[in-house]
């Protein structure tokens, strides 16, 4: 990926860039379908697989059959309730009659009213005991409904300690599930992210560039995004401390290259200029130049100023007299801008 001043090889260079973003576009789609299809690889769990099956049915049968009960059950006694409340009814009723009609005999005293009396005193007593009957079948009702509620309650905590007991079984197996499709996306991932890194140290300025660059975006985009949702509760610490590794790698590289460049540049400027000059590409010097900076040093200097023909921090040389027609020329130039003759030909380049 060396540097160039050249107009359509930038542009060339701006679209091996797409190509590596569309390249990466198009990895990370395929490694989406592929990972979103990974978990069928596992069925998922579910309570009723650690429950006694046959114990649970028998308890939710127990639960519907009581239920069933119960509705009957309310709906008898709710009927046998309002023919007690009939009979009671008529009982007060025939009470309040013969209390007045006895009142009336106390008045009178007549003694052929003694046989009325005995007989309406049986005809009360008749009434109070189909009133007493009919209460006692309500209570017999209330009684049956509260057995069925009972069992209908016993049925349902059966059922509820059925599940209990297979709670943990359960969490377990989920648990185990979750790890096992963490770690399968993982061993996916993960060489991808290695593949990358060493494809980043060894490649990553070869004639594939593009394809390198694009690999590295896919393989950096499963690993720290598309893993994500399948992570477990305990997952981030993987991505973090992978995360952690690549920073301090990256870092420890960074400040190493760093080291090494101050090291060559101060190499570089004890060198004798004429070495220096040869050490710089081309492209290297005419793009610093066009950013007004040395070409030796990079450091700022003042290239519109027409008397400086040397940088004044490491002494290369900036402009010098053309060989051949003596105009002061760009030092870097291959050719005179004057004249046209070969600049590089006598290899000295003392500014008069
Ligand atoms: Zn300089
Ligand atoms: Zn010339």
């Amino acid at each position: 990926m060396s540097r160039s001043l050249r107009f359509s090889e930038k542009w060339f260079r701006r679209g091996l860039w797409l190509i590596a973003v569309v390249f990466a576009n198009f990895l990370i789609g395929l490694g989406g379908l592929v990972v979103g299809d990974l978990p069928k690889v596992e069925s998922p769990v579910r309570i009723e697989d650690f429950i006694d099956a046959r114990q649970a049915e028998a308890a939710r049968a127990a639960i519907r059959q009581q239920t069933r009960r119960l509705k009957e059950g309310e709906d008898a006694r709710a009927r046998a309730q309002l023919v007690f409340e009939a009979a009671r009814n008529q009982t007060q009723g025939e009470r309040d009659t013969f209390a007045n009609w006895l009142a009336t005999r106390k008045v009178t005293a007549q003694a052929a009213q003694d046989a009325e009396l005995v007989k309406r005193t049986q005809a009360l007593d008749a009434l109070k005991a189909a009133e007493r009957r009919a209460e006692v079948a309500v209570e017999k009702l209330d009684q049956a409904n509260l057995a069925a509620r009972q069992a209908q309650e016993q049925a349902q905590i059966r059922l509820a300690e059925l599940e209990r007991a297979a709670e943990k079984q359960w969490r377990d197996a989920q648990q185990q599930l979750e790890l096992r499709v963490f770690l399968v996306r993982l061993a996916f991932t993960l060489p991808l992210l290695a593949l990358a890194g060493w494809l980043f140290v060894r490649h990553r300025r070869g004639k594939y560039w593009p394809f390198v660059w694009g690999f590295i975006f896919f393989a950096l985009f499963a690993f720290f995004i598309e893993l994500v949702p399948y992570l477990p509760s305990y997952g981030g610490y993987v991505r973090y401390l992978v995360g952690i590794v690549l920073t301090l790698v990256g870092g420890h590289y960074a400040i190493g290259a760093l080291q090494r460049y101050l090291d060559r540049q101060k190499a570089a400027e004890a060198l004798s200029e004429a070495e220096r000059r040869q050490e710089i590409s081309y492209e290297v010097a005419h793009e610093r130049l066009n950013k007004g900076i040395c070409p030796g040093c990079e450091r700022p200097v003042d290239l519109k100023d027409g008397t400086r023909n040397f940088c004044m921090h490491c002494g290369i040389g900036l402009f010098r007299p053309c060989p051949a027609c003596g105009v002061r020329a760009n030092a870097f130039a291959r050719y005179c801008h004057a004249c046209g003759a070969d600049m590089t030909a006598t290899g000295h380049t003392h500014a008069a």
